[in-house]
């Protein structure tokens, strides 16, 4: 156990710096940090840690030498105060604060005030000009704090005395009690005392304090903090430091104030103070909203002196903190004091401008700004248009789902995809309602300004084409329940008819009653410059899901240097190339289905050709077909019967068929490369289309790198069955045109099987690519499109600490991701190994593949910018903690 127990700060010094987290707490190492850089902070003293800890280990005792230090600590306040723990002619009160290295609700809660008694109170009334009312104001937020928080007297009691004591005395509001009125309020809480304790609270400020102490040394091990600690995986903690500092107030008359303020505008970014105030006011009274606070700019003309004083530090606390900040402040008849600084939340437009601006200014370097100045998920708010004030609307809320492809969108109601694309031909703007979405949805979705289903999760069909095209989407929402037939749906009482605006906030979840106003996106000028920053510090890469050469080209744009997954079943939905695939599902011979597969083949070469050439020069990843064949059939009967008569069959027929696809698990079912097993002709026409476009492309010069990759095998002879189709085939097409070029061709991890045997395939396939969507799924054993039903309930209670469809679960799919690439590389050292699923865009599991050592990520477009920043920040974390490393092995 470290000698010293009490680090003091105040006055410009301080025995402790914010690297001394673990034995001073978050708390106490940041008090001490502002309090050596020179801010005024009000003097205190933190506990130790070790020493909460000692008490926790010997049944309730102070370790030797703490009592003593203790009171040395107490004296340093008086001296620099100049004022008397207990003295009633001049006062000192205290603070009691927890703090331990990780914040930690929990644990206990403030003690202000604390040194009080009856002498203490006059003596304060008579300092402060005979202002009873201020001193009993503080006297009784004294007693049900050291009440409730540090003796366990039921907090509601003292609410219903003071309500009681308002009734009485005809007033609505705390703050038009009179003194007389706040003393009985004072009598009426030491009687609650008094009842509840079977004793007279303790007026001895020293007793006060050494109760308090042991009430935040004993809060680190109750039920609540334990718990918290289990569930939040906080390990290796040893206990809560305890702070304790002098109290200062903002509410002795009109040259006291309090008030918080940003050293930058955190929703634009702009450099100027921003914030607001109150005079004679506690800090508590401009977050409670009862009286409504000044502009910071005022402050200038009511207290000149304070103001610039409080102007100069922001400057000083952005270059120490190399950061904008969130600063707490106090003026105690005309003093300015900083309670509290730490970086400011912001806007993603803020973030951005705030990293690019200090970066100029000299404030930070690029290093800095790209790995601690911008977060990923800010970067998604500046690619997509936003509410334009979200503050406004918090009544018209109907609903909350999951927050599946960011951005916000505003129209009108429509509930089935034809009625969105005539609402589009005729100029309308609308919001495509469904309980879900299936393949037949595409037209109308794309017709949509957003999307908002009320079942499936994060990679629902809705979601996971959403996402593809940067359209808002909110998915699952359950509040909702749509009635197709009425043409309308309910949230609680409010019902939506078809035709009604709404909006919904795919970043947000939310979803909005009428016609909210929007503002577009903001890339370009900072953001690419930020952009370009990104890039310099990232060394895995970021690849992109897309399935047309529009969406490549976007992904290009924003930084994409390759395909890593395009699903080619999406290009058999557009115009009538699902007649031409129904020809194929519909045909009963080989000879059939290789006719219908014929005249698909074109359509295939012709997607790929665009792709092959938006990404010249990159690697383009290919996978076969994957979803199972029902699909691609209508399910209505109105439909199948216009089906049945394009195509010259019975309605009978049709249905038949439907029937006969018709499977219990589809996601178990006949999909992914057993399809290619059992019809070897679907694979062959890929294959064909892939290298006979390819072929082509590199003989006008375009550099194609295809990678052919098979989908969702569990055992090695899947694979291999499947690579021996494309190679027959290649060698075929290389033959005909004469001509070669290089191909990969790899496989989808996403069975478990297929992760374990890892090393068995890797000595077949040339590249691994995990599926994580299916990975999830069949590790977890929920299927993707219902757990929506019951994941919030487990997230909301803990069960999960996240959604792991959205961040992938670190230990047991991500085990099998480490499992399956480092059994592949046993065998294949050069593996190319990357991921698919729709982890790749979420900056967590980003992060977790960079330290699975992935060559790549890969999601959709419109997430590149955020997967690259997340790439770079962990390359940096990483050099961080060598470098740390390093400097303590030195
Ligand atoms: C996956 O399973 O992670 C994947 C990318 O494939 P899909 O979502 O198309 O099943
Ligand atoms: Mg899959």
């Amino acid at each position: 156990m470290t000698d010293k127990k009490v680090f003091k700060f105040g006055n410009g010094t301080a025995d402790g710096r914010r690297e001394m987290k673990s034995l001073l707490g978050g708390k106490g190492a940041n008090l001490a940090e502002m309090s050596a850089i020179g801010l005024p902070v009000p003097a205190g003293f933190t506990i130790s840690t070790e020493s909460c800890h000692f008490y926790g280990e010997h049944g309730g005792v102070w370790p030797d030498g703490l009592e003593e230090e203790v009171r040395a600590g107490v004296r340093h306040l008086e001296e620099s105060l100049k004022e008397g723990f207990g003295d009633s002619a001049n006062p000192l009160l205290v603070s009691v604060r927890s703090g331990a290295a990780v914040s930690m609700p929990g644990m206990m809660d403030t003690v202000l005030n604390l040194g009080m008694n009856d002498d203490v109170a006059a003596g304060l009334a008579k300092r402060h000009g005979g202002d009873e009312r201020f001193a009993f104001d503080a006297y009784r937020r004294f007693i049900d704090m050291f009440g409730g928080v540090v003796m366990g007297v039921p907090h509601e009691k003292f609410e219903h005395a003071i309500e009681r004591v308002k009734q009485e005395s005809g007033v609505d509001s705390d703050v038009d009690l009179n003194a007389a009125q706040m003393k009985a309020v004072v009598d009426a809480y030491k009687k609650i005392y008094h009842d509840h304790q079977g004793e007279s609270f303790p007026t001895d400020p020293w007793e006060q304090l050494r109760l308090s102490i042991n009430a935040v040394f004993g809060s680190w091990n109750s039920a609540r903090a334990i718990k918290y600690r289990r569930i939040n995986h906080i390990r290796g903690l040893i206990g809560t430091a305890v702070n304790v500092q002098a109290m200062v107030f903002g509410d002795m008359g009109d040259t006291s104030g309090t008030g918080v303020c940003f050293t930058r505008n955190p929703s634009t970014g702009e450099e100027e103070l921003y914030g607001e105030y109150l005079i004679n006011a506690q800090g508590e009274d401009v977050v409670a909203g009862i009286r409504t606070p000044e502009d910071i700019s005022r402050l200038k003309e009511e207290m000149p002196g304070p103001y610039d004083e409080l102007l100069r530090w922001t400057r000083k606390l952005e270059e120490h903190y190399q950061d904008m900040q969130d600063i707490e402040f106090t003026i105690q008849e005309g003093t300015l004091y900083i309670l509290q600084t730490r970086s400011g939340k912001r806007t993603g437009t803020a973030a951005v401008k705030i990293a690019v601006d200090m970066v100029a200014e000299g404030l930070v370097d690029k290093r800095r700004a790209v790995g601690k100045l911008v977060e990923p998920r800010h970067l998604d708010q500046l690619m997509h248009p936003q509410f334009k004030d979200p503050t406004s609307f918090k009544d018209k809320i109907i609903g909350q789902g999951l927050p599946a492809s960011p951005g916000a969108a505003v129209g009108q109601v429509v509930f089935t995809a034809d009625h969105a694309e005539e609402a589009k031909a005729v100029g309308k703007q609308v919001i495509l309602v469904r309980i879900e979405t299936s393949p037949d949805d595409v037209g109308g979705m794309d017709a949509a300004q957003g999307i908002l289903t009320t079942r499936g999760g994060m990679t629902s069909h809705a979601a996971v084409v959403a996402r593809g095209w940067g359209k808002p989407c909110v998915a699952g929402c359950g509040d909702i329940v749509v009635d197709y037939e009425a043409g309308e749906f309910r949230s609680g009482k409010v019902v939506v008819k078809e035709g009604d605006w709404i909006a919904v906030d795919g970043s947000t979840g939310q979803v909005v009653l009428g016609r909210q106003e929007l503002e577009p996106p903001k890339m370009g000028g900072n953001f690419e410059t930020f952009m370009s920053w990104v890039s310099d510090f990232q060394t895995m890469n970021v690849r992109t899901n897309a399935d047309t050469p529009p969406d490549a080209a976007r992904a290009r744009e924003l930084g994409a240097v390759g395909i890593g997954l395009t699903r080619t079943e999406h290009m058999f939905f557009e115009g009538d190339r699902i007649s031409k695939m129904r020809e194929m599902i519909m045909a009963s011979t080989e000879a059939e289905r290789r006719a219908a597969l014929a005249k698909l083949l074109p359509f295939q070469k012709e997607d790929f050709i665009g792709i092959f050439r938006a990404m010249d020069g990159y690697p383009v990843t290919i996978r076969l077909l994957d979803p199972p064949l029902h699909e691609f059939l209508p399910h209505e009967e109105a439909d199948q019967a216009a089906m049945a008569k394009s195509m010259g069959l019975t309605t009978a027929a049709v249905k038949a068929k439907v029937d006969a696809l018709d499977e219990l698990n589809p996601m178990l079912g006949h999909r992914g490369c057993r399809l290619g097993v059992t019809y070897p002709e679907i694979t062959e026409m890929q294959a064909r289309a892939i290298l006979e476009a390819a072929v082509e492309l590199s003989a006008e010069g375009v550099t194609v790198l295809p990678e052919i990759m098979v989908p969702l095998i569990g055992t090695v002879e899947e694979y291999t069955d499947q690579r021996d189709v494309i190679k027959a085939t290649a060698e075929k097409v290389f033959a005909e045109k004469n001509r070669r070029v290089e191909y990969m061709i790899g496989t989808m991890i996403e069975i478990p099987r297929a992760a374990l045997t890892a090393d068995e395939i890797a000595k077949e396939a040339e590249f691994f690519s995990f599926g994580t969507n299916d990975l999830t799924q069949m590790t977890f054993g929920y299927s993707r499109d219902d757990a929506g039903k019951f994941l919030p309930q487990y997230v909301d209670r803990k069960i999960l600490p996240y959604d792991p469809f959205q961040t992938i679960d670190f230990e047991g799919v991500g085990k099998l991701v480490k499992t399956g690439t480092s059994l592949g590389r046993s065998v294949r050292k050069d593996l190319k190994v990357g991921i698919c699923g729709e982890h790749g865009g979420d900056p967590a599991s980003v992060r977790f593949c960079y330290h699975v050592g992935m060559n790549y990520v890969s999601c959709s477009p419109f997430r590149v910018p955020i997967a690259r920043l997340a790439a770079a920040q962990a390359a940096l974390e990483e050099e961080d903690v060598k470098a740390e490393k390093g400097a303590v092995m030195a």
